[in-house]
């Protein structure tokens, strides 16, 4: 066997032992004559060897070598990545830190203003396009609690303001008991009316917060409605109104019974505030495409079209002074909406001035 190491030739067998060399090329570390290290491949076949082999001692030198320049060069690379890192990180969030020092200045006071949107659609232009209609849902919110505060003390104000003035009238001279008695009535009514605004106030109230607990229960339509018909008769008798049960088709569904007549007497109440002397109001239940329908038509003053979906808000009436002469607290309609969708159901109504107007409800049976 023949060693070829920078040209010197040497006996295969002073360096390995033939027992280490398989018949394929095999590569093997050996110690050279004068104690350097060697990496050598061998290839072996019956009749020859070859061997090409390296110093060991030249690899250590280079790795020595890399090792030095790697020492120096890590640190500066690290440096190097966390200033990079550093400024990306700063460039990426710079927009964020504007929209948040934005978002900070809007208050409950200036929910008018808005983020100004980025031209570009990247994720931080979504973020702010969502908190822009955030901003204009709160804004719209907050408008609408200012509005709703605004018009309930305007409401509480009007009945104190003439229980005031019927009683400095009572306490101005001396009066008859018939006298007393007038003012004590009319006194007495606005109580009541104070009372009916306070409770359906408090029923919105529940609404808003969403705390309201349904008492659900199987509850019979028809016969609900069929009790609500007696007792609307007796309201309707004074003004010589005609109610009429015009179809009661046995209906279940599951809900909130106290509510659901609460629901009809306010649409029938209505029906029989808003009709004529001499009028009539038809009532109906049936099933129809799996949900139960009420409808309630009267042949009264009619809504008219501008008006016809702001008669659910809260305190919106077409006529004020005539709702008041009713009775009304313009709070009637917006209860029986939230009854509506606390089932699930909807309301609608159609109308036409001085024809009558029809109210329906349709509530999913279960
Ligand atoms: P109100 O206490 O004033 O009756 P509602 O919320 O019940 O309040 O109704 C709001 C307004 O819708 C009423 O003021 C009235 O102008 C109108 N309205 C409701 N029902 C009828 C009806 N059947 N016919 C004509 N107008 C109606």
């Amino acid at each position: 066997g023949v060693v070829i190491y920078r040209n010197y030739c040497l006996g295969l067998d002073s360096l390995i032992a033939p027992d280490e060399i398989a018949y394929d090329t095999t590569i093997v570390t050996t110690t050279w004559l004068n104690g350097e290290q060697l990496r050598a491949a061998v290839y072996r076949d019956k009749n020859f060897t070859i061997l090409v082999a390296y110093s060991l001692n030249e690899l250590g030198d280079v790795l020595e070598n890399l090792f030095s320049i790697l020492l120096y060069l890590i640190p500066i690379a690290v440096a190097l990545s966390i200033l990079g890192g550093l400024y990306l990180a700063h460039k990426a969030l710079a927009p964020v830190h504007d929209v948040t020092t934005r978002a900070r200045k809007i208050t409950a006071e200036n929910l008018d203003q808005t983020i100004p949107p980025r031209e570009v659609d990247d994720e931080i232009g979504r973020l702010v396009n969502t908190m822009n209609d955030m901003i204009h849902r709160l804004h719209n919110s907050f408008a609408q609690t200012r509005q709703f505060s605004s018009d309930a003390s305007h409401e509480l104000r009007t009945p104190l303001t003439i229980i005031r003035g019927e009683i400095e009238l009572a306490l101005r001279n001396e009066k008859t008991p018939e006298e007393y008695r007038t003012i004590l009535s009319s006194t007495l009514e606005e109580i009541l009316r104070l009372k009916s605004i306070i409770d359906n106030l408090l029923t919105l109230g529940k609404a808003d917060y969403g705390v309201y607990d349904m008492k659900l229960e199987e509850v019979h339509l028809d016969s609900l409605i069929k009790d609500l018909y007696d007792d609307s008769e007796m309201l309707a008798e004074t003004k010589h109104i005609k109610v009429e049960l015009k179809k009661t088709e046995p209906v279940t569904i599951v809900g909130d019974k106290g509510r659901l007549r609460q629901l009809f007497l306010n649409i029938v109440d209505n029906a029989i505030k808003y009709t004529p002397d001499g009028g009539h109001v038809a009532i109906s239940v049936e099933r129809h495409n799996g949900s139960a329908l009420v409808e309630v038509e009267d042949s009264g003053i009619g809504i008219p079209k501008q008006d016809l979906d702001k008669i659910f808000d809260r305190f919106y009436r077409v006529d004020k002074a005539r709702s008041r002469q009713m009775g009304g607290t313009g709070l009637g309609l917006s209860i029986a909406k939230w009854i509506v969708e606390l089932h699930r159901g909807t309301i609608s109504v159609k109308s036409e001035i001085n024809k009558g107007s029809k109210f329906t409800v349709r509530l999913p049976i279960n």
